[in-house]
Parts: structure tokens; sequence; C-alpha cells
């Protein structure tokens, strides 16, 4: 599948004031500065389409775009940024699980990880809530270009070890630089596939 136009709709903190799950949807997360805003822009091919910042963690926002009219691509928040305080914190949860949980038209949610770090507990907790809530998720590398070619590869295998301690199953996954555009036409097909089932 080829993205051709990507457009923001709205922000908003409260999912039910999210669009109408008229059409599929997909949600990017991950700890903050992973890389997200970076993946989508990359993904839509667009310089500027998600905020791409240095300060990460300003945005608490389910931001939804809509992607050549037919779905809807969704920005979550990043978890984990310490410099929150305690009250936004309070907020992200409910905020996040209560989106998560009540898109009858979220039909997968791509969890990014940076491909330098091992299996990290935040995240790990991450997805196993997703998986007590029912919610499918993917697995997304990010930053492949920081590691040589020869390092990717056992990198993800280390990854995918550690992970199963965990899970009883690794989730399809994706090796993505924003860099150089690796991995997003692998992702774009996914989101086409999983659209025409
Ligand atoms: P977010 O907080 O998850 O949205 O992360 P950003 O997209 O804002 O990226 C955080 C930082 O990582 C920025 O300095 C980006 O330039 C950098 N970055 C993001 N993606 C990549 C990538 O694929 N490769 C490299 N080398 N740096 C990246």
């Amino acid at each position: 599948m080829k993205i051709k136009e990507a457009v923001f709709l709205v922000s908003n903190t409260d999912w039910q004031k999210c669009p109408a799950p008229d059409r599929p949807e997909y949600a990017f997360i991950g700890r903050s500065n992973v890389g997200k805003s970076s993946l989508i822009n990359s993904l839509v091919r667009r310089k500027d389409l998600a905020k791409t910042s240095q300060t990460p963690g300003k945005t608490q926002l389910i931001n939804h775009f809509s992607v050549d009219n037919s779905w809807y691509l969704v920005d979550l928040p990043g978890y984990g940024y310490a410099k929150l305080s305690k009250s936004e914190r309070e907020k992200f949860e409910p905020m996040i699980f209560g989106y998560l949980e009540n898109r009858p038209n979220l039909i997968c949610t791509f969890v990014l990880v940076d491909i330098r770090h091992d299996p990290m507990s935040i995240d790990l907790e991450f997805m196993t809530q997703l998986t007590e809530a029912g919610v499918p998720f993917y697995l997304v590398f990010t930053k492949a270009d920081k590691l040589s070619k020869s390092q990717v590869e056992p990198k993800v295998k280390k990854y995918r070890d550690g992970f199963l301690q965990f899970f009883s199953e690794m989730p399809k996954y994706f090796v993505t630089s924003s860099v150089d555009g690796v991995g997003r036409d692998e992702i774009a097909e996914a989101i086409g596939e999983l659209n025409a089932d």
C-alpha cells in the first residue's frame, strides 16, 4: 500500500471526543524520545506532520490523522517521561487505556522500542497491559541506523529472548530507521493488509 496523503484532524485528552470510529485505525506509542514522531513523519513522508521534539513528553494528547481518507493514524503520547508532574502522570494511564480499550475500530497498536536497548521493564509492563486489555500490538524497533547492519539481527534476537521470558510469542515486528526510511514500506504494507481483511 502506498500512502499518498495524511491530514491532521484533531487532538484530544478524552477518548470520547475522538472522531467517530467509522474507519480502521492504527495507534503508535512508545517511551518518550523513542522516535515516534520521526517514524510517523517518515511513514507518511511528511517532514512535520507529527512534531519531532527535543523536549520529550510535552504533549499529552491523542492525535488523530486521516490517511488517504480511508484510515486513521493515531499518535499517542509517549510514556515514561520522568519530568511529568504527579498529576500529569495520574491522568496519563486512564487517558491512554480509556482510548485503547474503547475504540472498536482500533485494529492494531504499534509499540516502538529503541533497537539499541534490551527489553525495558516500562515497555514490557505496557505490553502486558495491552495483552490483558486484549489490544493487539506489533513491535517496531526504531533507530536501526544507529547500529551496523551486522548488529541488527543479533540485537533483535536478544530482544526476542528477553521478551519471551514474559510473553508466549513474539509479535510481528519491524526494524525501522527514520533517517533512511528503512521499514516504513513494510509498516504501510502491513496496514494495507489489515485494512483489506
Ligand atoms: P518521540 O519523542 O518518540 O516522538 O521521538 P522523536 O521522533 O521526537 O525523536 C527523538 C530523537 O531521536 C530526535 O532527536 C530524533 O532526531 C531522533 N531520532 C528519531 N528517529 C531516529 C532514527 O531513526 N535514527 C536516528 N539516528 N535518530 C532518530
